[in-house]
């Protein structure tokens, strides 16, 4: 693909974002692309995803999805082979006896309606959002172009290995890294990179191997009680809100650990009919992090006994669901140091971090854990791109000078890894 294709095919899938497990429209055009590549393997669907999908939406928004994805022209035969939202892509390529070497890039967007301010460069030149309420304000758009521009340059140079591009669905809401990596698709890879633009590192900037990833673990949790009349019998009653507030404020009130950073948050809290009964039923969600998988697993297990016990204290049950869930994992520094030294030798670079903090979570972590226990390296490479808004706000735009850059610092790193094996 020529920068000038790589550029349209971000604008089209910029106008079409879809969150988790409904990336139709997205999974089709990338596959649509894929097929006229010198390709051993296209695998689509419940071929690059194991069968224990968590977040995964009723049969009616997923239909509703698939016809918006129909509508905007995507090709019912790839749209069949995505049955029950089971989005994404892994492409495979075999040229020689070299390594196996992955590239995972994520394609899903997000709950945001696009700013249409003249000032916003996707409102002026018109490949704004056209799924009101949600938009690429991530720049997952930009990653599934480096993924095809990815492969094509690999295609076209003498690299001798096996090439994947994994086309990851569902990475904001970390449901998507888990089943992918369970799927067998990269049980053999020797080396594994998994891509971000921006990060608040401007155009130009490279980050060769990203670290600080929090492990995550997002719940969903039920109290159900028994309602009653709060003026004639209350006594009667099992109060499932006041369940819930005794649990948020007891997460709250989990103790800090000696080993390293947490977080706790309950983001969001429903139930109730009206004053004058008691509530029966009350839903939260909420989310606990750590700087190491055991940090979070230590929140967790400590969150679980304080939803219990909450439920408990005021004549409740309680259901606990595990929405989304990602570890922490750590680039290796020696494939870090490979990209490095490609960064510094690419036209455009003008600045090279050798390793940085994320603060955040990512569900890449999964992929990039199945691969280091397995004996493989991987890393997570940063490519700045110079972002109006921040990530996840109304005016995020990627710089489109950085898929370039980022295909050609991505691509060469593999190539180099035929040869030099950190
Ligand atoms: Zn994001
Ligand atoms: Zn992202």
């Amino acid at each position: 693909m020529t920068t000038a294709d790589l550029v349209d095919l971000r604008r089209d899938l910029h106008r079409h974002p879809e969150p988790a497990w409904r990336e139709f429209y997205t999974t089709a055009r990338i596959v649509d692309e894929l097929e006229t590549r010198d390709l051993d393997a296209l695998y689509v669907g419940s071929e690059v995803l194991s069968d224990d999908r968590v977040g995964v939406p009723d049969d009616e928004e997923l239909d509703a999805w698939l016809t918006q994805a129909r509508e905007a022209g995507a090709r019912a035969d790839i749209l069949d082979r995505l049955d029950g939202g089971t989005t994404g892509a892994v492409a495979v390529a075999e040229r020689g006896d070299g390594p196996t070497v992955a590239l995972r890039v994520d394609i899903d967007g997000l709950p945001i309606t696009e700013s249409s301010a003249d000032g916003h460069a996707p409102a002026a030149s018109g490949f704004r959002s056209e799924h009101e309420g949600y938009m690429h304000a991530c720049g997952h758009d930009a990653h599934a172009t480096i993924g095809v521009g990815v492969l094509d340059a690999v295609l076209d140079s003498d690299f001798e290995g096996t090439i994947k591009v994994c086309f990851q669905p569902g990475e904001e809401r970390i449901v998507g890294g888990e089943p992918m990596a369970n799927s067998g698709r990269l049980d053999d890879v020797d080396y594994l990179l998994a891509v971000h633009v921006g990060l608040d590192h401007p155009s130009g900037e490279v980050v060769a191997g990203v670290d600080g990833f929090l492990a995550v673990s997002q719940f969903e949790a039920e109290f159900v009680g028994a309602p009653a009349h709060a003026g004639a019998r209350p006594e009667t009653g099992a109060n499932a809100m006041q369940a819930a507030a005794t649990a948020i404020q007891n997460l709250y009130a989990i103790p800090r650990h000696a080993a390293g950073a947490t977080r706790v948050n309950v983001g969001v809290i429903e139930g109730g009919t009206a004053t004058n009964i008691v509530p029966e039923r009350v839903t939260i969600e909420g989310e606990v992090r750590g700087d190491t998988t055991e940090l979070m697993e230590f929140m967790e297990q400590r969150a679980r006994r304080v939803l219990s016990s909450a439920a408990e204290l005021h004549d409740c049950e309680v259901d606990v669901a595990t929405a989304g869930r990602a570890p922490s994992t750590r680039s290796d520094r020696g494939l870090a140091a490979v990209v490095g030294d490609v960064a510094r030798a690419t036209d455009g670079v003008t600045s090279i971090l050798d390793s940085d903090h994320l603060g955040g979570s990512e569900d890449a972590t999964y992929l990039m854990q199945h691969v280091q226990e397995r004996g493989g390296k991987a890393a997570y490479v940063g490519v700045g791109t110079d972002h109006p808004g921040g990530h996840h706000t109304d005016t995020f735009d990627v710089d489109e000078t950085s898929i370039g850059l980022g295909v050609d610092v991505l691509a060469t790193a593999i190539c180099e890894l035929d040869t030099r094996r950190p």
